[in-house]
């Protein structure tokens, strides 16, 4: 078997209503960029990643420009091997973001073909455990007033989730903490409350926010300071006044093993898009069983959904806000607080291109 073809298209989707994180402040879009490989028997496999607005183009030149010459009439049944080739073939500009989406979107359009080549989907061809995926809402933001952050969690209430995350990172640790306390009253005991405060914080600051927050029992806090401050996620961690999720801002294994190996997480959250694709996610997430740690994840919840019910220690999956929900067949429902991944061959979404087409950029 070989790959005969490689097409590439770059696409900025508008949000419904613009949305805040600390870190990267007020989102109105994002990219899409998907990848499509064809075999030589005419079986086509889709990868996609999403990533913030006016980054996609760069994603998307970095597949045409070094990727396309050396995967053309390569088996894609040997996805290990393909990983590595583009990896080492980046390697000096590379071994992190952006080039580790750029391998990602191709990752995923291999799995894809490896999956409807063998009619299967892709959480039983990654391993199989659960089709029971437990998830939540993540898409309660730091740039709602707090009004609008409860009527959203309504909203999420009623679509079925059991869990929800809200942003923290406002100008005070005392309006943080206000809006935390407002959620948590507002919620119904049973309902899961986590919160992001997507690197808001100094090691000092993040200090003082866990002993006040302790007391609202989060499932986690995401993000407290920024990612690759490893010695501090440490230092938070041993404090065991709230279990802590990072990793949606690491982009490589390596990174990984050392977050996992200095002891600085409770909740692994490893999003394919941003640490390589489906490949090292995998990897990622056995390291995170043999150390005994749960993995979640973060964006493309269609894909995600594959890969988490592949995991025996698999916890909450993330509805992000980059919702592709109006472009694709294959919308995941929410029933009770869990989803399931499509039983299609492959990871069984399937885009609607003419619709896109209105939103291409390249
Ligand atoms: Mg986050």
């Amino acid at each position: 078997m070989k790959i005969s073809e490689i097409q590439i298209k770059t696409y900025k989707i508008p949000l419904p209503e613009p949305v805040e994180a600390y870190a990267a402040g007020i989102m109105k879009a994002f990219d899409l960029v998907i990848c499509k490989i064809t075999n030589d028997d005419g079986i086509e496999g889709v990868g996609y990643i999403t990533v913030h607005e006016n980054q996609g183009l760069a994603i998307s030149e970095i597949i045409k420009n070094s990727f396309k010459n050396i995967l053309i009439n390569q088996d894609p049944r040997y996805i290990e091997y393909l990983w590595q080739l583009m990896w080492k073939n980046v390697h000096y500009a590379g071994r992190g973001a952006p080039v580790s989406f750029a391998i990602a979107a191709v990752d995923v359009a291999l799995w894809d073909l490896k999956g409807k080549c063998l009619k299967e989907p892709l959480w039983s061809i990654l391993g199989g455990h659960s089709k029971k995926v437990l998830c939540y809402a993540g898409n309660i933001d730091l740039n709602f007033s707090k009004e609008k952050l409860l009527t959203e969690a309504s909203k999420c209430l009623n679509e079925g989730f059991k869990a929800i995350k809200m942003r923290l990172g406002r100008q005070s640790l005392k309006e943080d903490l206000d809006r935390l306390e407002s959620m948590r009253n507002h919620l119904p005991d049973e309902i899961a409350l986590m919160a992001d405060a997507n690197e808001a914080w100094r090691v000092d600051q993040a200090v003082k926010a866990f002993n006040e927050i302790e007391k609202f029992n989060l499932v986690w806090i995401e993000e407290p300071i920024k990612p690759d401050d490893f010695s501090g996620y440490k230092l938070l961690k041993s404090l065991g006044k709230v279990p802590i999720a990072a990793g949606e801002n690491l982009h490589t294994m390596s990174e990984f093993n050392f977050l996992i190996n200095t002891l600085g997480v409770d909740f692994v959250e490893p999003d394919l898009t941003t640490c390589g694709g489906i490949t090292p996610f995998m990897k990622i997430a056995k390291l995170s069983e043999i150390n005994n740690l749960p993995v979640i994840s973060h964006g493309v919840h269609e894909l995600h959904s594959h890969l988490l019910s592949a995991c025996p220690n698999a916890s909450y999956m993330e509805f992000h806000a980059w919702r592709v929900d109006d472009f694709i067949d294959g919308k995941l429902s929410i029933e009770n607080g869990f989803t399931s991944p499509s039983d299609k061959p492959g990871h069984g979404i399937t885009f609607d291109f003419e619709k896109l087409n209105s939103y291409a950029i390249k």
